[in-house]
């Protein structure tokens, strides 16, 4: 097993205002965590790689990129309310823009069997024509895109089990059929988007699949959700590469958010993604990091992936038996996506 990271202290520059959750010091625990770990060279580093304008044109507009470029070298500026950018920002967000698509062609080149992006800022907030929720460019939504426009893949699946909506990343492909998003998330909450009658538009009318969770999900509904709805609707799309936008603050010590998730509950979701990966696109999967903002849980959660991914293994299984909660969430669910999914 190739494990692919790309994981450099470059990515601690995007430093915006001390105390922000989203800040240097989360790429710093994850650099601290996997050297504690220490896979005795069984990872193949990926060097950063910054994006060329043409790979981020191709999901956001050109004012937006004019935007972020513009900050390059500038004092802290505050772009929304809770999105900065500092000297640095534009070189650091084109770096883990850029970074993505050099992990994907690692995996299409057949150099690496999977991977992680550790990468921030993060992106999946980004719309073509907006920043927000700490995220300049969408990072994973330009790595699905260039997967697309540049190899043989077709189809691209993208799985976001960031405890937030994906809103950007449902806005870039809400309209296309050759992106499936599919985002579970905490609802109602930030951004506020993601509800079951979000199914995208026009050609790409079901190719969008929101899973809002009311607060307090924990290990066992989100093992049954991926398992009964989640897994069925990505086997079915039938897609070559499959990305996971990977947040972990659905932990249950995140202080953004109110989910129950445990490290190994994260585990048992990832055995879940690279398993489906094995059965439809040949194991082709990558994961690219999105929030996580309690340090403790998001680097322990991070080398859980990672040592999920390259040795599988089982975990204990809490609460086997279905909630009736579970159950007639499952029954909503089925009816909302039975226009499109056989479930
Ligand atoms: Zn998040």
């Amino acid at each position: 097993m190739k494990y692919g990271i790309v994981l450099d202290s470059l990515f601690a520059r995007h430093n915006i205002p001390a105390g922000h959750p989203e800040g240097p010091q989360r790429i710093e625990a994850i650099l601290q965590a996997v050297q504690r770990w220490n896979p005795s060279g069984q990872l193949v580093r990926v060097a950063p790689l910054p994006a060329q304008e043409e790979w981020i044109l191709a999901v956001h507009t050109r004012e937006h990129w004019q935007r972020i470029q513009g900050t390059s070298g500038q004092a802290v500026s505050q772009l929304d309310p809770d999105t900065y950018t500092s000297p640095d920002s534009f070189e650091t967000a084109t770096l883990a823009a850029g970074s993505a698509v050099a992990l994907t062609d690692e995996l299409l080149q057949g150099k690496i069997d999977s991977g992680f992006a550790l990468i921030r800022p993060p992106g999946h907030h980004a719309e073509s024509n907006r920043v927000m929720g700490f995220c300049l460019f969408n990072n994973v939504a330009v790595a699905a895109d260039w997967a697309i426009r540049n190899s043989a893949i077709e189809k691209v699946a993208i799985v976001d089990f960031d405890v937030h909506h994906g809103n950007g990343t449902q806005e870039i492909f809400y309209a296309r059929s050759d992106v499936l998003y599919l985002s579970t998330h905490q609802y109602p909450f930030y951004p506020g988007t993601g509800h079951f009658n979000q199914l995208g538009q026009g050609q790409g009318e079901g190719f969008t699949v929101n899973f809002p969770l009311r607060a307090g999900a924990g290990n066992s509904f989100y093992r049954h959700l991926f398992s009964d709805l989640v897994l069925p609707i990505v086997r079915q799309f039938d897609p070559q590469l499959i990305l996971v936008s990977a947040g972990y603050d659905a932990h249950k010590n995140d202080p953004l958010a109110g989910m129950n998730l445990d490290v190994e509950g994260f585990g048992q979701l990832v055995t879940l993604l690279n398993s489906l990966a094995q059965e439809v696109c040949e194991g082709r999967i990558l994961f690219v990091l999105e929030g996580g903002y309690n340090l403790k849980a998001l680097s322990e959660a991070v080398v859980c992936t990672m040592e999920t991914s390259m040795a599988p293994k089982t975990f204990p299984i809490g609460k086997k038996e279905h909630t009736e909660e579970y159950l007639s969430y499952r029954e909503q669910a089925r009816r909302v996506f039975s226009t499109y999914w056989d479930l």
